[in-house]
C-alpha cells in the first residue's frame, strides 16, 4: 500500500484524518489482505479507494514449498512487472525468519551467487520491501504465528539501497504498527564500507552481518569484486568502528567453497584477521549449494574447518541451511525468467575465475 497516495486521496475526498490511521491499523496490525476487509470504511469510500489504489504493491505469482515444510519461497511481481523473491524459514524453536530482497538483481557480481549474474535492474521501494514481510505475516497469522526475524539476505546489496531499507525497518519496527523489535532485523552486506559506517550511527539496534567468505585479499577479490574497492584493510576498520559504537556482535558469513577457501591456511588467515580485537565477532559457516561454478564441501569437511577455527579460538558455528531443495538457499535467489541469463553469466564468471584463480 502506498500510504502517501492514500493520504492524498483521503484529503481530496475531505475525509477526516483518522481514516488514514484506520487503514494503517488494518494493514500493519490486523494484516488485512484486501480493501474488502476494511469494514471500518463506509462501502462507498472503500470502493473509491480500491479503484484508485491497490491494497498491495506486490502480487504473488509462484510459490514453492520445501518437502520438509520448513521453507516457502515466493516469486512476486511488482507493479512494473519486475520480479523478486523472498523466503520464509520456519525454525524448530518456533522462530519464523523472512529473508527479503532489497533490489531487483544486484550489481555486486559475487561469483558464487545466482543473483549476482543478473546485474542490477532497480532498487526496491520501502513499500515493496515491507510487503514481502507482510505477505508472510498474513500466512503465519492463519497458524496463529508471527514473523520473528527479518534478514536482508535476499536479492540485492542492502547498503546500495540504504534509505529504503532503513525506512522499511523503521516502519516495521514502529510500536503503533507491526512492532517488530529492531534487534530482530539483520542487514547483510558484502562489505560496502560507507554503508557500514552509516549504520554504526543509526539509533536503532539492527544486527550487521558481513559476507566475508575469505580472509585473504587475493582470494576474496577473485570471488567478490567488491573487495577491490573495499579490501580487508578498509573493511575491517569499518567493522571495528561499528562494534565500538554499537557494542553489538557482528556475524561474519563464510560460505565454504571446496578448494577455494576451505584449507587450513584459510582458517588460520581468518583467525588472524579477527584476532582479539574483534571480541564481538562470530563466524557462521555456510554450506555452499553446488553449481556449475564451484563445488560445495562435505559435512565432514565443514566440521573439520569448524574444528580448526575453534582450536584457533574463533567463535564459530555451522549455519543450518534452509530451502536447498527449492533453490531458496544462500546464493540461489534469482528469478525464473533470468535462468537463461544466469547460465550465460555463469559461463562468463567461469572464464573470469579461470583468469584469477590458479
Ligand atoms: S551475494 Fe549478495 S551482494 Fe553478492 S551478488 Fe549476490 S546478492 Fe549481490
Amino acid at each position: 500500500m502506498n500510504f502517501e497516495k492514500l493520504k492524498t486521496l483521503l484529503t481530496e475526498q475531505q475525509e477526516p484524518a483518522y481514516r488514514l490511521a484506520q487503514a494503517e491499523r488494518a494493514f500493519y496490525i490486523e494484516l488485512a489482505d484486501r480493501w474488502e476487509e476494511m469494514a471500518v470504511y463506509p462501502k462507498a469510500l472503500r470502493q473509491r479507494c480500491a479503484e484508485a489504489l491497490p491494497w498491495k504493491e506486490l502480487s504473488s505469482v509462484h510459490v514453492q514449498e520445501s518437502p520438509k515444510g520448513d521453507t516457502v519461497k515466493t516469486l512476486f511481481a511488482c507493479a512494473d512487472g519486475q520480479k523478486i523473491e523472498a523466503v520464509l524459514m520456519c525454525h524448530q524453536d518456533e522462530r519464523n525468519t523472512v529473508c527479503v530482497s532489497s533490489q531487483i538483481g544486484c550489481a555486486m557480481a559475487c561469483t558464487f551467487c545466482a543473483t549476482g549474474t543478473m546485474g542490477i535492474k532497480r532498487n526496491l521501494t520501502s513499500g515493496e520491501i515491507i510487503e514481502q514481510v507482510l505477505h508472510y505475516a498474513r500466512l503465519l497469522k492463519i497458524k496463529n504465528e508471527r514473523v520473528s526475524n527479518v534478514v536482508f539476505m535476499g536479492m540485492g546489496e542492502p547498503m546500495h539501497n540504504y534509505d529504503a531499507v532503513l525506512s522499511a525497518i523503521r516502519t516495521l519496527n514502529h510500536h503503533d504498527g507491526f512492532n517488530l523489535g529492531a534487534r530482530h532485523f539483520s542487514i547483510s552486506t558484502c562489505g560496502v564500507v560507507p554503508g557500514i559506517l552509516r549504520l554504526a550511527d543509526e539509533p536503532l539496534q539492527i544486527n550487521l552481518a558481513i559476507s566475508l567468505h575469505s580472509a585473504i585479499n587475493e582470494i576474496r577479490s577473485s570471488i567478490m569484486p567488491v573487495n577491490r574497492a573495499y579490501p580487508l584493510e578498509k573493511l575491517m576498520p569499518a567493522v571495528r568502528v561499528y562494534m565500538e559504537k554499537t557494542n553489538r556482535k557482528v556475524m561474519f558469513e563464510y560460505l565454504l567453497l571446496k578448494g577455494i577457501n576451505d584449507r587450513p591456511e584459510d582458517a588460520r588467515a581468518l583467525a588472524k584477521l579477527l584476532g582479539p580485537d574483534f571480541r564481538l565477532a562470530h563466524v557462521n559457516l555456510i554450506k555452499y549449494h553446488e553449481t556449475e561454478m564451484f563445488q560445495g564441501t562435505s559435512r565432514g569437511e565443514r566440521v573439520a574447518f569448524l574444528d580448526e577455527l575453534r582450536a584457533l579460538h574463533v567463535p564459530a558455528t555451522h549455519r543450518i541451511t534452509f530451502g536447498e531443495d527449492i533453490d531458496a538457499a544462500c546464493g540461489q535467489l534469482a528469478v525464473r525468467e533470468e535462468q537463461g541469463r544466469v547460465k550465460q553469466g555463469l559461463a562468463a564468471v567461469r572464464a573470469a575465475k579461470a583468469r584469477v584463480l590458479p
